[in-house]
């Protein structure tokens, strides 16, 4: 099979590396015979993310890009090696970790090199007293918390994605777990890292409690989404395993009537684990096996931590869920989000069906949260062959919320898949924006959204590409992203 047969969705943007051979002996020879690929099967593995859409076009025969050589560095000075031929050669690097990615961020639009990070995988310390672990950032999340559960402790950042992400992705994308409600994003999790820059220097961040030493370079790196460096380590907060879990849950007559049993709590300093409010249409999808919810937005808490401290939030959350109108539903809504909160296999029936659907999370401050559910709500169903759109609220702060919608549908007659899936994702955002929110909350930009950048972030975004420019003169980290609009450049309906 020759891959340049396939449909290339990201076509226009490829650049292809013209010395090919010359470049893979010179690599072969710095990292080693196994370590660089360019057998077909491996290239079509590094085609795509996980973005929805891909399995739709992976049913057609589609790929997304279409990189060229795949390598496996196995320490720093491998990546720094391959670094420097990039910038001599002028090719693109796309560094790829486990490419749960759903934003098109690890896609290689305009292919180049893969640098895969899956070998930076060693555990490297737990400092008890600290409350840390430092890890090479290659690492599978499962593998580092089942790591820190062995030794009593949990990182607290348990994204759905954990069997499938690395450390490296999360500190790339923002990520945010399903417990982050009491240990934060992991934007509060990182406390130090080693970065790689793309001409090669090493800048180590060394973890500290607090600092008063100008700006926070180390913070600027975190959401860099492969553009300004490859993060190679990392120190990340732990806590004891949790001594108790409480688990509570209540169904609400509105989504505003549960927001506010939310926002009333976080207002007495109680922060639950989880926290997980689901719209009626997705309180009929997860729990319909519970009669009192029936009609109603479920809403689930878990408490966790000190038994004394657990039980005092446990009589503060169902204090506030009563005032608000909360019907007590027990524990066993709790449970059985517990046991199905990593499975994922309804996202893979759709595509067969020709049903393109996606999620996307945002985040808004309180005052705008009630307004911005609705505005997406309505806006996403006037978009032609829509058939779905849902919302829950999972990431929770006194100040504000992270929403999180699913849309599905049709394409139109005329409409290709991508089409319709880009006029959901455009509609959402668009009224996201309309309502005082932000377009993101912890997915990342990639290249759904790098066209709203300018909108998000004003002047700021000018600061941004002036930055890139000064690390990057020659353009080689994961081009195509946050600081290009890929999608708006290259056509379909906006
Ligand atoms: C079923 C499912 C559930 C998900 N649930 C969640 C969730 O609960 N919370 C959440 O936040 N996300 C979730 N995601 C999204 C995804 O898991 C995250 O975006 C994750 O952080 C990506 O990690 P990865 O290791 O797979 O990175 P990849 O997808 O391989 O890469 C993502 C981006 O990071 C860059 N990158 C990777 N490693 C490095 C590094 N070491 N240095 C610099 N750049 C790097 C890549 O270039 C790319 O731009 C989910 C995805 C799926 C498919």
């Amino acid at each position: 099979m020759n891959l340049k047969d396939l449909k290339l969705i990201y076509q226009e943007n490829r650049k292809e590396i013209k010395n090919r051979d010359e470049i893979v002996k010179e690599l072969r020879d710095i990292l080693g015979e196994k370590c660089v690929s360019t057998n077909n099967i491996d290239i079509l593995a590094y085609t795509r993310d996980s973005s929805l859409i891909s399995l739709n076009w992976t049913i057609e025969g589609k790929i997304a890009g279409l990189p060229e050589i795949i390598t496996w560095p196995k320490d720093e000075e491998a990546i720094i090696k391959v670094l420097e031929i990039a910038n001599r050669e002028k090719i693109p690097i796309v560094p790829f970790a486990e490419g749960s990615g759903v934003v098109g961020g690890a896609i290689p639009i305009q292919g180049g090199i893969i640098l895969d990070l899956k070998n930076l995988d060693e555990i490297i310390e737990i400092n008890e007293k600290n409350l840390t672990v430092t890890t090479q950032t290659g690492v599978n999340g499962m593998n580092l918390e089942r790591y820190l559960n062995a030794k009593g402790y949990t990182c607290g950042h348990i994204p759905q994605s954990l069997y499938t992400s690395s450390v490296g992705g999360w500190i790339a994308h923002k990520a945010a777990g399903q417990f982050s409600t009491k240990y934060g994003k992991i934007e509060d999790i990182v406390l130090g890292m080693r970065i790689i820059l793309p001409e090669g220097d090493k800048i180590t961040f060394e973890p500290i409690a607090r600092a008063a030493t100008g700006p926070q370079l180390d913070k600027y790196f975190i959401g860099g989404e492969g553009t300004l460096g490859i993060v190679t380590k990392a120190t990340l907060k732990i806590w004891p395993y949790p001594e108790k879990r409480n688990l509570i849950s209540y169904a609400f007559p509105t989504m505003k009537d549960s927001l506010e049993a939310v926002r009333e709590t976080l207002r007495e300093n109680v922060y639950p684990a989880v926290v997980r409010i689901y719209d009626a249409d997705e309180t009929a999808r997860h729990f319909e096996h519970v009669e009192k919810a029936k009609d109603k937005v479920m809403t689930v808490f878990v408490c966790e931590g000190n038994q004394k401290l657990v039980d005092l939030e446990d009589e503060i959350t169902r204090k506030m869920c009563l005032k608000n109108s909360g019907i007590d539903c027990g524990e066993d809504p709790v449970e059985h989000w517990f046991e199905t909160r990593f499975k994922v296999t309804e996202t893979s029936m759709f595509p067969p069906y020709r049903i393109v659907a996606d999620t996307i999370e945002v985040s808004v401050m309180w005052d705008n949260a009630v307004d911005l559910y609705h505005n997406v709500v309505e806006t996403v169903k006037q978009v032609k062959g829509n058939l779905l759109i849902t919302a829950h609220v999972s990431h929770f702060y006194p100040n504000g919320v992270g929403f999180y919608f699913t849309f599905g549908g049709v394409p139109g007659k005329g409409m290709t898949e991508f089409d319709f899936y880009k006029s959901c994702w455009n509609a959402t955002i668009k009224a996201v924006i309309h309502s005082g929110g932000s377009i993101a909350h912890h997915h990342g930009i990639g290249i759904n959204r790098s066209h709203f950048m300018e909108e998000e972030w004003n002047k700021g975004y000018d600061v941004m590409k002036k930055f890139k420019n000064v690390l990057d003169p020659n353009n080689i980290l994961n081009p195509g992203k946050i600081y290009e609009k890929t999608w708006k450049n290259q056509g379909g309906n906006e």
